[in-house]
């Protein structure tokens, strides 16, 4: 690999946006005009434990390291800025692959108004992609924090869940050397434009960043983003703001493709909407006057508040999920804190 080459062809792959920036790529280090507050967020991506170039496309790979480091900053309510990425790359991966990569990454950053200002590319015995993205909002105060939940709150979740897992089993089920049966039971159990949805929920996440600036204006009291599955991540939202929370499963808005793949792969489909990771959706704490404001806010910016569940008193972090009947759940593969 010619590192130099390959920069420069990176550099003349990026373009500029925003009046912050002063200096970009190129420089020694990147200078950007800044004011009220930065919000900073780092996030690694590592083939063949977070993705497989078996599976995923090198486009694929780079959108999906923007787009979880961007969810970070949807989760607090913040305007996204500028992108720093470092690669790790295998000799044997082709300049092109690289080149692609960058242009996934590229292609969300236009799309979010992102500017990726700077980074770096090393030779590497594994493909792995660090990056680091700054949001940018007028005030501390105009930004959502997973500490503010109260007992009371109503928690509620954006768009749909789910569709991320049952694209995993998908692709695993394409990837690994499953008995037949199994494999010909996935492949047969959605129709072929829902198949191709769950994979692209997967390979293609989105980072709510609008959904997450309005939910903050309307003035949730708590929120994060759902990279870990709800369960765990509702406990760490509960755990921080000092609560424990009740989730309602037969509330959890899932699709119906995810139910006929769950149903396939022998899985509960509320219990993979609500264990499986990968979605980043957002998850709200908010106070029941405020509800109607913060449904208003999602619906603004082009999604939905699904409400599923409130925060209570009680052993701070627990999150008790109950099932139609109102009794407590057990998640297999969940362990409560
Ligand atoms: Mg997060």
């Amino acid at each position: 690999m010619n590192e130099h080459r390959l920069i420069a062809r990176i550099e003349g792959a990026l373009e500029q946006r925003g009046e912050r920036i002063v200096r970009s790529v190129g420089e020694d280090a990147a200078v950007v005009r800044a004011s009220g507050a930065a919000v900073t967020s780092i996030d690694t991506l590592v083939e063949g434990v977070h993705f497989k170039l078996s599976t995923h496309s090198a486009a694929d790979v780079g959108h999906k390291a923007l787009a979880t480091a961007l969810s970070d900053l949807a989760a607090m309510g913040a305007g996204a800025g500028e992108v720093y990425a470092s690669l790790a790359v295998p000799g044997e991966l082709a300049e092109e692959r690289v080149l692609e990569l960058v242009a996934g990454m590229e292609e969300l950053a236009k799309r979010t108004g992102a500017t990726i200002a700077g980074g770096d590319v090393v030779s590497a015995p594994t493909l792995m992609i660090s990056v680091a993205v700054t949001g940018w909002a007028s005030d501390p105060q105009a930004l959502a924090y997973r500490d503010g939940g109260r007992p009371g709150d109503l928690l509620g979740v954006t768009g749909e869940l789910g569709g991320a897992g049952a694209g995993l089993i998908l692709l695993e089920g394409l990837d690994a050397a499953l008995p037949r049966a199994e494999r010909e039971a996935l492949e047969t159990a959605v129709p072929e434009g829902e198949r191709a949805r769950l994979l692209a929920r997967h390979r293609r996440p989105e980072p709510r960043l609008e959904a997450g600036r309005a939910l903050a204006a309307a003035g949730v009291t708590a929120m994060i983003d759902l990279s870990d599955g709800l369960a765990t991540d509702a406990g760490h939202l509960a755990g921080r703001s000092g609560v424990s929370a009740r989730v309602r499963l037969a509330e959890l808005p899932i699709a119906p493709a995810v139910a006929a793949v769950a149903s396939a792969a022998g899985r509960e489909p509320a219990e993979l909407a609500a264990s499986a990771g990968d979605d980043y959706e957002l998850l709200v704490a908010v106070a029941p006057d405020r509800a109607e404001a913060a449904s208003a806010a999602a619906e603004g910016a082009g999604t939905r508040l699904t409400w599923l569940g409130e925060l209570s008193g009680g052993e701070e972090g627990r999150v008790e999920l109950t099932g139609r009947d109102g009794l407590p759940v057990e998640l297999s593969g969940y362990a409560h804190r």
